[in-house]
């Protein structure tokens, strides 16, 4: 993560997976090259992926459909049951949809050696179920969302804390207050499987 320098993000265009692009040998890699969507019409259900990415540093990817894209996170410690949890939550290009069944290895010397498992899937929405609530938030830095995923559901927050036109954004990630909620777990300590083929 540490070697990613370049500012994430931009609009949905036909180039928005340009960056994405532009950091994979695509004869090299087994991730997909894939092509943007369309604009997310009102009522459709969107896509939620978290993908456990045994690189140089550990850390997992958060993704969450949104007009065509997947809006990307890396987050070093993994989401927390905790509301009282704050992961730093480090935002990265846009994936493309194909992403979300990628499961595993990048070979040594490309970007993002190591191997990929999928740990949770599911789908996210507003609290009040309009997908412009969503772009609102996330232009803003400011997003509130449900997750339905296996092992992740409930409120969740995504909040932009540092911005600026050298660094990746940072955000944090934590998890609102309902009855998901569970201090006591260590959701990622404890479920170390893939949510696919259950390997570890
Ligand atoms: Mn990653």
């Amino acid at each position: 993560m540490a070697a990613e320098k370049r500012r994430s993000g931009g609009p949905t265009t036909s180039d928005a997976l340009g960056e994405y692009r532009e950091k994979r040998d695509f004869d090299r890699t087994r991730e997909p090259r894939g092509e943007p969507g369309k604009p997310t019409p009102q009522g459709a259900e969107l896509a939620c992926v978290v993908q456990k990415h045994a690189a140089r540093n550990l850390h997992f990817d958060l993704r969450l459909e949104l007009d065509g894209v997947m809006k990307s996170w890396a987050v070093p410690k993994g989401p927390s049951l905790d509301p009282d949890a704050r992961r730093l939550a480090v935002h990265v290009e846009d994936h493309p949809m194909d992403y979300n069944t990628f499961e595993g290895r990048i070979e040594e010397g490309e970007y993002g050696a190591g191997s990929v498992m999928i740990w949770d899937r599911g789908s996210w929405r507003a609290p009040d179920g309009s997908v412009e609530t969503l772009r609102q938030g996330y232009a803003r830095g400011r997003l509130t969302f449900v997750l339905e995923g296996e092992r992740l559901r409930g409120l969740f927050h995504l909040i932009r804390t540092k911005s600026d036109d050298t660094r990746q954004e940072q955000w944090l990630l934590t998890k609102g207050e309902d009855d998901f909620a569970d201090p006591g777990r260590d959701v990622v300590a404890e479920v170390v499987d893939s949510v696919v083929t259950g390997r570890t």
